[in-house]
């Protein structure tokens, strides 16, 4: 008889660890080592479940690098005792995150699923138990004695994700994220549907992670009215060395002659500049338009359709890796865990 699998969950903090004290109406964390015994119906999934959580759980909002080496080495220290993990976490950053941890976990061979929700799991129209049963539903889902997700995963209000392909798109519905350039991994209805067409593909290599992460870059969003000294001040500045400029529509800039110059100036002082659509689906395609040739010039890296939180995960994850100059932009430009197309 094949044991059942067995799932740690990772408790970062954000709305769905909290509970209303019916009495103050105040919102407190929950206890999460009590975690069974408030929610039973998690008694009646067939996995075994281990919490482990952030001694200090933490609003999204301060997450940063040095929190996502932390759930990194969670799930390390924990790869061979689990068959899944799912990580709960505020959802204002969650795409943040999740992206970041695709990039440091390379040949992951596990489900790894962020989930989170808008109201508290202590609240009584709360969103926190589906999202949290499913995303355990998820990460046990087994064949052959193996995993059927082996990737980082967002799930959210009956979707589930590629991680590094979401954004947060709404602060207030139920549907908080959205994936525009890639179809949902998997839906919740009467049926759990798994669309297995569109999950990557195991590698069979030993799993890697990859905790060193540079983040001295910027993001940059046009907006007409943007002047020189303020777009200067930024991509110039000796500390920075990789900038994402979020460009109109399919890639395309002003082509004023200060925009160029500034553009020029940091290329030729090494800098990787990184082209990346502000819009929340589509594609970069330097070219198409007049107001985009100027920067394929240039040798401007195409972000293609890539979200701005997988962005700057990734040149975090580039630049810390020491990727040479020849090469980073072959290597940005190539999809390494299903981010772009
Ligand atoms: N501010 C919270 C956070 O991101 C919101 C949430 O949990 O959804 O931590």
């Amino acid at each position: 008889m094949n044991k059942k699998p067995n799932i740690l969950l990772v408790y970062t903090g954000g709305t769905i660890g909290m509970i209303k004290d019916y009495k103050t109406g105040a919102l407190r964390a929950f206890d999460f080592d009590k975690l069974l015994k408030r929610i039973p119906e998690l008694s009646h999934l067939n996995c075994d479940i281990s919490t482990i959580s952030f001694e200090e759980p933490m609003d999204s909002s301060n997450m940063n690098p040095d929190s996502w080496v932390r759930i990194l080495e969670i799930i390390e220290d924990n790869y061979t005792a689990f068959d899944g993990f799912v990580v709960l976490h505020g959802s204002d950053t969650m795409s943040y995150t999740a992206s970041a941890l695709s990039f440091m976990l390379e040949n992951l061979s596990k489900p790894v699923i962020f989930t989170g929700s808008q109201l508290p799991i202590g609240d009584l129209r709360t969103d926190a138990k589906e999202n949290l049963i499913t995303s355990i539903e998820i990460a046990s889902l087994m064949e052959n004695n193996q995993p059927v997700i082996k990737e980082v995963c967002l799930y959210f209000e009956y979707k589930l994700y590629r991680a590094n392909r979401t954004t947060k798109i709404n602060a207030e519905h139920f549907q908080a994220f959205a994936s525009l350039n890639y179809p949902a991994l998997a839906e919740s209805g009467v049926h759990l549907k798994v669309h297995k067409e569109y999950l990557l593909k195991p590698t069979n290599k030993e799993l890697v992670v990859r905790k060193d992460l540079d983040a001295r870059i910027a993001v940059i969003k046009l907006f007409p009215g943007i002047n020189e000294h303020s777009f200067e001040c930024i991509i110039n500045n000796d500390y920075i060395k990789a900038v994402i400029i979020e460009t109109y529509g399919a890639g395309n800039a002003p082509t004023e002659e200060w925009f160029y110059k500034v553009l020029q100036k940091a290329v030729d002082a090494g800098k990787f500049i990184v082209n990346v659509t502000q819009c929340s689906g589509g594609s970069v395609n330097m070219g198409q338009y007049e107001t985009s040739v100027h920067l394929q010039e240039l040798g401007i890296i195409s972000g293609k359709d890539i979200t701005t939180e997988a962005a700057i995960a990734k040149l975090m994850y580039l630049l810390g890796a020491g990727i040479n100059k020849k090469t980073f932009k072959t290597v940005f430009e190539t999809s390494l865990r299903g981010e772009m197309s």
